[in-house]
């Protein structure tokens, strides 16, 4: 055995013999303890969660132009008040968790886009598509669940037009250099009525409707939902911020 191939065998020895000595609680972390959530009220809201509609009040909301919002608030859900434009947050939000309840109109009223449309739009800008989908046929980039004109859902988790139904979405908010250009993409992975229907999914900029996403630098940005004239209704909307 040449010398350098003999110092090798030893190292390897040594390195296997400290490795196998190591003890279970060698690989234990006790530091820091994860925070300790509790769950209020009948809507099992986490602890650390800012509620945004809890069925009270439209106080965390404004009109798309910052006066009051003018959609109807009446037992304990909102429903999308004809021509009266998108609804937004007073707060603005990097990443983060979200949890809300959305449900179409229970008569069937037009086809396609025209069925229950309205939309979660993160950070003012990336819309998750809200629409009935249940026997409804449309672009399959812009049914439920959709990343609008970008990417489908990996299923249909539609339920009845009338029915409550559940969007909980973890985004990861888009990354900018100074000179505004993208330095990492955002994603997002949602769950529909429990089910997985976008996985880590990148988004490629802006969702437009007609044109290609791009990306534009942006800081945090108010969360917004669509006023597409649909009478779509929401309620129980929270987020948890990961930043
Ligand atoms: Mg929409």
């Amino acid at each position: 055995m040449r010398l350098s191939s003999f110092f090798t065998f030893i190292l390897v020895a040594i390195h296997l013999v400290s490795y196998s000595q190591l003890k279970p609680e060698d690989t234990e972390q006790w530091l820091p303890e994860p925070k300790i959530i509790t769950f209020l009220g009948s809507n099992l809201v986490p602890s650390d969660a800012i509620i945004l509609f809890d069925g009270k009040s439209l106080s965390n909301f404004e009109n798309d132009k910052g006066g009051i919002p003018l959609w109807d608030l009446k037992d304990g859900i909102i429903t999308i008040a004809k021509d009266r434009g998108d609804i937004k947050t007073k707060q603005k939000f990097g990443s983060f968790q979200l949890h809300i309840e959305w449900r179409t109109p229970s008569i069937i009223d037009g086809d396609g886009q025209y069925r229950g449309n309205s939309g979660v739009f993160i950070q003012e800008r990336y819309e998750v598509q809200v629409l009935d989908c249940f026997n409804n046929k449309t672009y399959v980039n812009g049914q439920a669940g959709a990343i609008y004109k970008q990417t489908p859902p990996l299923v249909n988790a539609s339920k009845k037009p009338g029915e409550w139904q559940i969007y909980d979405i973890v985004f990861n908010a888009p990354k900018f250099f100074l000179d505004s250009t993208l330095a990492a993409p955002a994603f997002i992975t949602v769950i529909h009525n429990g089910v997985l229907i976008q996985n880590h999914t990148e988004i490629k900029g802006l969702t437009l409707w007609q044109g290609k996403p791009y990306y534009k630098a942006h800081g945090k940005a108010p969360l917004v939902l669509q006023g597409h004239g649909n009478l779509v209704s929401y309620r129980n909307i929270w987020v948890r911020e990961l930043e």
